[in-house]
């Protein structure tokens, strides 16, 4: 009998075996299973799962129980090192090839590949491409291929990498091998395109919900970013690991000073920085416990740093695809944690100015259009987050409960009347006086300001001069956000001068309301943050047991710097927490812990059992 063919009952149990004795997990999670056993019978899997999901063992445990090597397939090279680590401190037999490596180095992997002494092999895309590579596959015996990330081989979304395009070859040269693609990206049309892309015709779907309930969404509106941040680390994230993204390498450097003067470690990450700096900085975010790297969208793919607390974008980002694989970086352990988004009037207007002045076709810009207008729904909705979020990926979900639109529901009002006072004034400018302005300028109309500016261009004469007084100028520039959400008011060019659109003639007109959404006067603090400034990994826990727990954190931090690894290659914390409150006294009794597999037993067993005895 071939492999290919075994029973699925010998199969089955062979697998949930390496779970038990590598792994050290109970049972299996969701649909891994059936992937599981698809892969392992020989058969293609394309695989749509969120971040934190458990992918990893999709391919993992096919390739311990399969014979020959695994090969993995991902573009992830700055990650190799730590993926490996990974897995050796599991016991698995893993090496990666890329180019960082010298000579010797791949040698030395390529040595082990040949003698069977491997059961997974990183590959960045790009080898394939070096005719020596394609050779040494040849000759030895592969398992399966994993092509990670696999949305990287979509031409339209944000990760494309042309060396993904190569891999639909991979089923030509070797037709017995099976495949499994994976990603957490997971629009229909990018599935789609991954399913065409690379040539997975008779594989099996797997789509898994793309909720992540353990993340609270939250959308504020920006007043001064930096301030809110601040207050948002000190009094809910105070100790705690998180990403900050910014748009630009300035606003990260500054954003990154700023946190670092006001108490709070931060390490800058951007394409602008030296490859040196870049990686040092990457390693010290995933070794050390509680660092902030505040980042633009260059960094976070493959980060599996499972105690990411927070990830908080100060500016807005181009796409919910984009803003869902962001957050989504937040709480891979399955532990509370946040994903705070701070956005206002600038944003849209410097967005809407970037897609305009960007390069490519029309067929493009509206393309970018489409996605920015998607965000900007999100972003103004009175509804669920979380809700609209799912239904963007095409999935159902219901009122949440923790978003902020859930927990502390914003009104939504009859904006009707303001929309028609501030379009007529756009419109008076353009057509009395042949003119065109930004929102500052036509807010100050409206309150009847008697600027310089205003003085200067008379537009105090205007009939709509002071007729707007109702409105504070933050709730205008609301006004003015919603609008452009709407598509009822549009801005173009450097100075983000406003513009009526086709549609402003039905509220001019009377013949359309406009409904708008009142931010709640009270910001929203989440319940978790009334345990006062204690490490989020401790809440739930007794007093004993936190005790307990911070001291095998200290065990852990100790070992890590010791072996070169991070802290959580050795234990998740989630797995630290269970041998605090279950208080193992054997080794036998700590090897029935989730997380604590036979290596991680041989390895660390004694010096957990220490370390709780002390
Ligand atoms: P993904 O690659 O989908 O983002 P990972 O493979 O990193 O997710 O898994 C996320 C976390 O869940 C990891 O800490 C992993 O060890 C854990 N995990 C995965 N499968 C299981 C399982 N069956 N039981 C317990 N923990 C699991
Ligand atoms: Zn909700």
């Amino acid at each position: 009998m071939t492999e290919t063919s075994q029973p699925l009952d010998d199969t089955a149990s062979e697998a949930l075996e390496v779970l038990h004795r590598v792994f050290g997990y109970a049972s299996f999670r969701g649909e891994q299973r059936d992937i599981i056993e698809t892969v392992v019978g020989g058969g293609d899997a394309l695989v749509l799962m969120p971040t934190g999901g458990g992918k990893s063992l999709c391919y993992q445990i096919p390739a311990l129980v399969r014979p020959g090597v695994g090969v993995v397939i991902s573009p992830l090279i700055a990650l190799m090192q730590d993926q490996v680590d990974a897995l050796r401190a599991l016991g698995v037999r893993a090496g990666f090839l890329n180019s960082t490596q010298d000579y010797e180095q791949r040698r030395e992997v390529e040595q082990a590949f040949l003698s069977g002494e491997l059961d997974l092999l990183y590959l960045a895309p790009e080898r394939l491409r070096v005719e020596s590579t394609t050779r040494l596959l040849d000759q030895g015996k592969i398992s399966l291929f994993a092509i990670d990330e696999a949305h990287c081989v979509s031409q339209w979304g944000h990760d494309f990498r042309p060396d993904y395009l190569m891999l639909s070859a991979l089923h030509e040269r070797w037709p017995d091998v099976p495949r499994i693609a994976l990603t957490a990206t997971a629009t229909e049309a990018t599935h789609r395109e991954i399913a065409t892309r690379l040539n997975l015709t008779d594989a099996k779907h797997f789509v898994a919900s793309f909720d992540r309930p353990n993340i609270q969404y939250r959308i504020v509106s920006k007043d001064n970013p930096q301030r809110q941040l601040l207050d948002l680390l000190r009094t809910e994230h105070a100790g705690d690991a998180g990403i900050v993204y910014c748009l630009s390498r300035n606003s990260v450097e500054k954003t990154a000073v700023f946190l670092t003067q006001n108490g709070i470690e931060a390490v800058p990450y951007h394409a602008g920085l030296d490859s040196r700096t870049r990686a040092k900085n990457q390693s010290r975010f995933l070794r050390e416990d509680g660092l902030v790297v505040v980042a633009t969208i260059a960094f976070g793919m493959g980060i599996d740093k499972p105690d990411v607390r927070f990830v908080a974008h100060l500016d807005l980002p181009k796409s919910v695809e984009g803003y869902y694989q962001e957050t989504g970086r937040a709480g891979r352990d399955g532990l509370p944690s946040t994903a705070w988004l701070a956005y206002g009037l600038q944003d849209v207007v410097q967005q809407r100015k970037m897609i305009d002045t960007s390069e490519g076709d029309a067929a493009h810009r509206r393309r970018l259009g489409t996605h920015l207008d998607a965000m900007l729904a999100l972003c103004e909705t009175v509804q669920c987050r979380r809700e609209q979020l799912l239904a963007y990926f095409g999935q159902k979900g219901e009122p949440c409960g923790n978003c902020d639109t859930c927990l502390i529901p914003p009104e939504s009002w009859d904006g009707t009347i303001p929309a028609q006072k501030l379009l007529s004034a756009v419109y008076r400018l353009q057509h009395e006086r042949n003119q065109k302005f930004g929102a500052g300028q036509v807010i100050d109309i409206l309150l009847g300001k008697t600027t310089p500016k205003v003085t200067q261009f008379r537009h105090d004469d205007l009939s709509v001069f002071g007729i707007g007084t109702e409105l504070k100028d933050t709730e205008w520039r609301g006004v003015v956000r919603q609008l452009l959400a709407q598509g009822l008011l549009a801005v173009e060019g450097d100075y983000g001068t406003l513009l009526l659109t086709e549609d402003s003639a039905e509220v001019l007109g009377r013949r359309r309301e406009v409904m708008m959404r009142r931010e709640p006067e009270r910001a929203l603090r989440s319940s978790r943050s009334s345990s006062g400034g204690k490490k989020k990994a401790a809440v739930d826990l007794s007093a004993e047991a936190t005790q307990v727990f911070e001291r095998l954190r200290t065990w852990r931090a100790a070992v890590a710097k010791e072996q070169g690894i991070p802290a959580y290659v050795i234990f998740h914390d989630a797995t630290l927490r269970q041998i605090a409150t279950d208080l193992p006294g054997t080794l036998a009794e700590l090897g029935k812990i989730s997380g604590v597999g036979e290596n991680k037993l041989a390895k660390y067993g004694e010096g957990v059992l220490e370390a709780l005895a002390a």
